[in-house]
């Protein structure tokens, strides 16, 4: 008997039934923005028919070149052939119209904006345009699947599918259960996850779901330490780089993730909770309303210059004016 999280008993496993699962060929993947080109990479290098939607003509169209740049790099490392590049991108078709993108969809995957409104008025359109069988999956960071699965009308099927950027490179999918999610679209999520390699590993929906719930809090007490003047930005990122092995520091992670995705992310643990842990850091919020927002804006903990992978602590938390 299985019990390893990467296999999670199922009930067929259980019973010594044979796991069902929903045969999945064509991928419909909703936003083309940073997720969106990664997710869209990944299923037609591993042979699914995408279709790619975005409401954004030009967002597509810069998602094509990276695609073919990041294929460029995996062909240079001789983990792709020119073949296998050329047979990816013809397999990806590009839509502004979700019924055409849709009518053929056996799994959609959802990697719009982060918010809420957008992601509910996006789940009642797939829920109304797509066949019936189709799964609808999000790439929400931290919006519950609960409360999307229950604007449609097939709760069964919604299901969280929460890929990790850079979304060809990171092997972790964290699959998160509404909890009106049936066990053959988990099991069929697994199943796809392994098929693109990644290594699945299936949640329940709740504040953050795993990832972001660990991860927010640590980010977001360096930043407390930070303003408390218990240290500076490059102490507390070499502490957390050399003291626990992790490749990149809680400040300079922050600034890639973007400063207003971690404010947002904690304001959803602190409102899910209702736990004064989780209210985000006042230095956080007022750096988002700043504008200081990391990677993205150029400034945030560190300057970021285009180009560069020198890291330049910013100018303020040197002369400690925050
Ligand atoms: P992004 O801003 O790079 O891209 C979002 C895309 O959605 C844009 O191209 C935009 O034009 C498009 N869009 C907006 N409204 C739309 C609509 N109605 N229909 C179709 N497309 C629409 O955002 P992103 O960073 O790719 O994040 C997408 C999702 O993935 C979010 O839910 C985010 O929380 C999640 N996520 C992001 C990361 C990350 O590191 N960026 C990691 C994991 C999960």
């Amino acid at each position: 008997m299985s019990t390893t999280i990467l296999e999670p008993q199922t009930e067929a496993g259980m019973t010594g039934k044979t796991q069902q699962l929903m045969p999945v060929k064509n991928i419909t993947v909703i936003g083309a923005g940073t997720m969106g080109n990664g997710i869209c990479h990944v299923f037609a290098q591993f042979g699914y028919q995408v279709s790619m939607l975005d409401i954004n003509q030009d967002a597509m169209n810069k998602a094509i070149v990276t695609i073919g740049k990041n294929m460029d790099r995996q062909i240079s490392k001789g983990a792709l052939t020119e073949q296998q590049k050329d047979e990816a991108l013809a397999r990806i078709a590009t839509y502004t119209d979700m019924k055409e993108a849709v009518k053929d969809a056996d799994l959609v995957v959802e990697a719009a904006t982060e918010n809420i409104d957008l992601k509910i008025r996006i789940f009642k359109e797939l829920d109304m345009l797509s066949p019936e069988k189709t799964i609808l999956a999000t790439n929400t960071s931290s919006i519950s699947i609960t409360r999307i699965a229950s604007n449609t009308k097939r709760m069964s099927k919604v299901i969280g599918m929460h890929f990790m950027n850079p979304v060809p490179v990171m092997r972790l999918v964290e699959i998160i259960n509404g909890y009106g999610t049936d066990r053959m679209t988990t099991d069929t999520i697994i199943d796809l996850s392994k098929a693109i390699g990644k290594v699945p590993c299936v949640v329940n929906d709740y504040p953050g779901f795993i990832s972001n719930r660990i991860l927010m809090p640590m980010i977001n007490e360096a930043i407390l330490a930070l303003q408390e003047g218990v240290a500076n930005v490059e102490e507390i990122d070499t502490i957390m780089k050399l003291g626990m092995a992790h490749p990149m520091g809680p400040l300079q992670l922050a600034d890639f993730i973007g400063l207003d995705t971690c404010y947002s992310i904690m304001n959803v643990l602190h409102m899910g909770f209702g736990n004064q842990k989780y209210a985000p850091a006042t230095l956080l919020a007022n750096m988002v309303q700043a504008g200081f927002l990391g990677v993205k804006s150029g400034e945030g903990f560190y300057k970021h210059v285009p180009g560069s992978k020198e890291l330049i602590v910013s100018e303020r938390f040197k002369n400690r004016m925050f």
